[in-house]
This record gives C-alpha cells, structure tokens and sequence, in this order.
C-alpha cells in the first residue's frame, strides 16, 4: 500500500501559509499527500490544493479553528488520525505547528521528531535526518508501527507544482467540543514592520557583537532598507537586549536562504551559520581576518562594520538616485 503522508494546511487571511505548501510538495515526493485544511476559508482553499501535490483533501470549515487553532486542530486531527491512519504527518516548523503538534503526538501516542531537514520512507520506516549542535547530522526513525509526526526546519523544501492535479475533497462532519474552545484569543497586537519579512526576503543584512552597542544597529537596518532587505541578527546580540528575539538567525532562531546576506561584525559560530549558509551570497565585514565568518564568505571585508556600514549605504543611494 502506497504511504499516506498528511499535511495540515495552515491558513493566514484565508489563504495557504507558503511553509504548509512546501511541506505538502515534499509530501508529494514521499508518497500519497493528503491536505487536512482547517478554518472558515476551508472549502474554498481545498481545491487548490491539488496544484501543490494534494491527492485528496479532508476540509472542516468551522471558524473556530480561525483564531486558535491548536485545541480545536489537536481534536479534530487525532480523530482524523484514529479513522484513516495515516503512515505520517509532516508538518512546517511554525508557532503554531509547534504548540499543536507537541499535544497531537502525546493525544495520540505519536512518535514526534523535530528540526528535520529532509526525510525518506523506506522498507525500514521513516528515516529523518535532523541537524545537531550544527557540526553533527542525525539520523532518526519513527520505531512504532502507528503514525508519527515530523517538523522540518523552514526553507528545508521549495512549493512544487502539479499543474492539473484534482484533489479528492472530503469533508468533515464532526462538532468541536466545548472544551477544544476554552481559549479564546483576547487581542492580538501586530507589529508593525516595514519591508519584508526576514524568512522570505531576498536580502538579509544582519548585525552581531562587533557593532559594538545597540545604537549602532540602525546602520544594518538602513543599509537593508537601501537594498529592500530584511534586518537580522545575531543571538548575542539578542540575549544581549538590542532587539527583539524574531531577528535572531540561527540554529535557534531563523532560517533564511536570501539571495545576498550580508553579516557585520558576526564571528560565523556555528550557531549562526547554521541559520544563513544556505543563502546564495555571503558578504561578511569583520575586523579580524580570521573570524571564521570568512570561510563561508563569498565576498570578506575586512574593517569596522560601523565605519563601512553607512558607506556602504550612501553609495547604494546615490546610484539609486
Ligand atoms: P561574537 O562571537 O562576539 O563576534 C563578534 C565579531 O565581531 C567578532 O568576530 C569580531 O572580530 C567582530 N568585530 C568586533 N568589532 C568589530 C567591528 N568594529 N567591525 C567589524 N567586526 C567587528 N547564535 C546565533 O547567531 N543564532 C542562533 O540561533 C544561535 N543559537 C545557539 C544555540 C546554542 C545551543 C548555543 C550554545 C549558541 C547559539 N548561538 C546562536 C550563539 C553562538 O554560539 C554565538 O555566540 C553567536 O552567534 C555570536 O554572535 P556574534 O557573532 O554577534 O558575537
């Protein structure tokens, strides 16, 4: 029997988040990929889903699961599970995949395997291969017979596209219990930001410890907003209270793969590159020749970031003029 591989579709302003349909491209590699979409845009989205390598889609259009999605997605998703089995549900590293999964797995006695960057199903079971520390790479397998749960890391597959494809649509008739709603979301504060978003922009200037104080951060951001860029940064820089954690890259932070990446004043840990190496570009200024920056470097400067970052910045601007 071919392998099931399920997906759930996470919605944002009604429409499929591009982490979930690169997931479910992946799915379509492995095996036979199943969408399960969740939310009042439900029945619309399924049918689309068919393009990104669905074969068949369970959609319950119920708004509960619009504002938080965990509880009311963690009941819906172990019922589908206990009727259909499924051989996997692969799922994109978001917060919200997070919280849910982690309850899904011990729901329903699922194995859960996480940060996976890539994975293949075998005679011998899922094997995932998961980074560790950024200097080892470990093989996993989910051991149990019963279905299991894998996150992978953001941008660890591109959106495929299966132009033609019509996915079967099922939907669901199930009542969400009252206790799968106790948690309502009083307000939501979106910050506001300017430019793209980090994990999706296609230039990335980051700043680290070498920037000397918080104050002088505002020399990456200008230099990003020149070249339409995303802002990042470092962890030490973030432990350090300059900015907010959503700009840390890195192993413990986020994933990019732009097409230039510039880093000032970063030593390159491990940590660090483990976020970044897989941009196309790597420009790093570095006072020190030796920071090991420079050995993923496409381009190195050497010097103080603080005097080349404005530079850098006003002559970009005076050729844009
Ligand atoms: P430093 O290592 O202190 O480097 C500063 C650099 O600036 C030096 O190379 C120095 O030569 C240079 N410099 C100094 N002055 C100037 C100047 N004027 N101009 C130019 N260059 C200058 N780190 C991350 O970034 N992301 C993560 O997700 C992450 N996760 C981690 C997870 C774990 C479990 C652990 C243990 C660590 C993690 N770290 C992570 C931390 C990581 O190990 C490093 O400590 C961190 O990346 C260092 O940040 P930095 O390069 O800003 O600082």
């Amino acid at each position: 029997m071919a392998n099931t591989i399920w997906v759930l579709v996470e919605l944002e302003d009604g429409a499929p988040v591009r982490s979930s349909l690169e997931v479910l491209g992946k799915a379509a590699k492995l095996g036979r990929a199943e969408a399960v979409v969740l939310g009042s845009a439900a029945a619309e989205v399924a049918p689309t889903l068919g393009e990104y390598g669905a074969e068949k889609v369970y959609v319950h259009a119920d708004a509960a699961y619009d504002n938080y999605l965990t509880l009311p997605a963690v009941e819906t998703i172990s019922q589908l599970v206990q009727q259909h089995q499924p051989t996997l549900i692969l799922l994109p590293t978001t917060y919200d995949v997070r919280d849910m999964a982690a309850r899904l797995s011990i729901r329903s006695g699922m194995g859960l395997i996480t940060d996976a960057t890539d994975l293949t199903i075998g005679d011998d079971g899922v094997k995932v291969t998961v980074p560790w520390g950024g200097e080892t790479i470990v093989t996993a397998t989910l051991t149990q017979q019963r279905p299991g749960i894998v996150l992978t890391r953001p941008k660890a597959f591109s959106i495929e596209q299966y132009s033609g494809r019509n996915a079967e649509i099922e939907t669901i008739n199930t009542t969400i219990s009252a206790e799968a709603q106790t948690i309502r979301i009083l307000e939501t504060v979106e910050v506001k930001s300017e430019g793209p978003a980090l994990e999706d922009a296609s230039v990335v200037v980051s700043g680290g410890r070498g920037l000397g104080k918080a104050e002088n951060f505002h020399y990456v951001e200008e230099l990003a907003e020149v070249l339409n860029g995303a802002p990042g940064a470092t962890r030490a820089i973030v432990d350090a209270g300059w900015l907010p954690y959503s700009y840390q890259v890195g192993q413990t932070g986020k994933t990019v793969k732009p097409t230039l990446y510039i880093a000032a004043g970063i030593s390159g840990a491990i940590q660090h590159l483990a976020g970044m190496k897989g941009s196309k570009y790597i420009v790093a200024i570095n006072k020190d020749e030796h920071a090991p920056i420079f050995s993923v470097a496409d381009l190195g400067v050497i010097g103080d970031a603080v005097a080349i970052l404005p530079k850098l910045t006003n002559e970009i601007k005076s050729r844009k003029a």
